[in-house]
């Protein structure tokens, strides 16, 4: 089978390897369309901690189901799924609670196993979920992503009379705003650059210069008030340290954004029992898949019209773009040729 293979920082190539074997409990999963993800761009310029080499990548994976390990069930041979690439162990603290994406043995598809950028995959068939009829395999293919806002909404409660500002418009951040406009929630979004606001803006959010002055633009559109939800999307330090005087007094501040391993972040102690603030991280997806893929089977998810789509073969040429300038694409999936 065709697959793209990351054999260290900076070296993909196209290659031929044998079809995955499914072991029991697994499915074999033939690629429909593979997202790519900051994830992948980061096992690719070798930034991604958790991976290694050789490695074939994607952890946002549409396709059909083609086959069985022994004694394993699951959807029918042929039936649409995706695939919810976070395996927990089942075991630990965050798995008996059910948050499987905190697992303390967490196995992520594409990243400590192979993943999509290949004409097959082999992946635990418990971690299948069927993709809506009127939904083409290249949009389920953003469930993944648009999970990780559903989640993000999740935690922070967002319901259809609250007031939104997601910091950041980034991919993370453009999956926020669409889930917090499909429960009918008013959304500001801000960033430093000017084209990823007229994205967020045309996804439905309402743009805030970000950078010097924010805070006063946020007193001002609030009545001085603040932000009853405040969403952090951009895993930068000094951003996380501003929700808490972003946030309105009882409002809540879900952080999203990665900082580096050991970058401590300082928030004001008094704020955070003076304003009653609620403060939760907010890690992936888990059990998220199903509402997402409801969320774009029902049009409310404008997303994938941005994005591009290309032949699993170009996969070398896309990702070398991608690494002198990561804005060149807003968003690639690719499609294997055998589908
Ligand atoms: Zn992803
Ligand atoms: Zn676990």
């Amino acid at each position: 089978m065709q697959a793209a293979l990351f054999d260290a920082a900076f070296q993909l190539r196209m290659t031929d390897p044998p079809r995955p074997e499914p072991k029991p409990g697994e499915a074999l999963i033939a690629v429909k369309a593979a997202g790519l993800c900051a994830g992948d761009l980061y096992i690719y310029t070798g930034k991604n901690p958790y991976v290694s080499y050789p490695r074939i990548g994607c952890h946002e994976i549409a396709g059909t189901v083609a086959g069985y390990g022994a004694n394993t069930m699951g959807p029918a041979i042929g039936t649409r799924v995706v695939v919810d690439p976070f395996i927990g162990c089942g075991k630990c603290y965050p798995c008996r609670i059910g948050k499987r994406n905190c697992c303390a043995n967490l196995t992520i598809v594409g990243v400590h196993r192979d993943g999509g950028f290949a004409d097959f995959v082999a992946v635990p068939a418990t971690n299948l979920v069927a993709v809506p009829d009127n939904l083409s395999d290249f949009e389920a293919s953003f469930a993944e992503p648009v999970a990780i806002g559903v989640q993000g909404c999740r935690r922070g409660e967002v319901a259809a009379d609250d007031i939104v500002l997601v910091l950041g418009a980034g991919p993370i951040g453009l999956a926020i705003v669409e889930v917090a406009r499909s429960r009918g929630a008013k959304v500001y979004a801000s960033d430093l650059s000017a084209e990823r606001l007229a994205i967020a803006r045309d996804l439905g959010a309402i743009p805030v210069e970000g950078g010097p002055g924010l805070k006063e633009r946020v007193l001002e559109v609030t009545d001085n008030e603040g932000m009853p939800v405040v969403m952090e999307a951009t895993g930068v330090a000094a951003v996380m340290e501003q929700t808490t005087e972003l946030v309105a007094s009882g409002g809540r501040i879900v952080i999203l954004g990665l900082v580096k391993q050991g970058t401590g972040v300082t928030l004001p102690g008094l704020d955070l029992t003076r304003k009653e603030i609620t403060l939760h991280g907010s890690r992936a997806s888990v059990d998220c898949f199903p509402e997402a893929l409801e969320l774009l089977a029902s049009g409310k998810i404008h997303y994938p019209k941005i994005a591009s789509r290309f032949a699993l073969r170009e996969a070398p040429i896309v990702f070398d773009r991608l690494a002198k300038d990561p804005m060149a694409i807003h968003k690639a999936v690719f499609i294997p040729e055998a589908s």
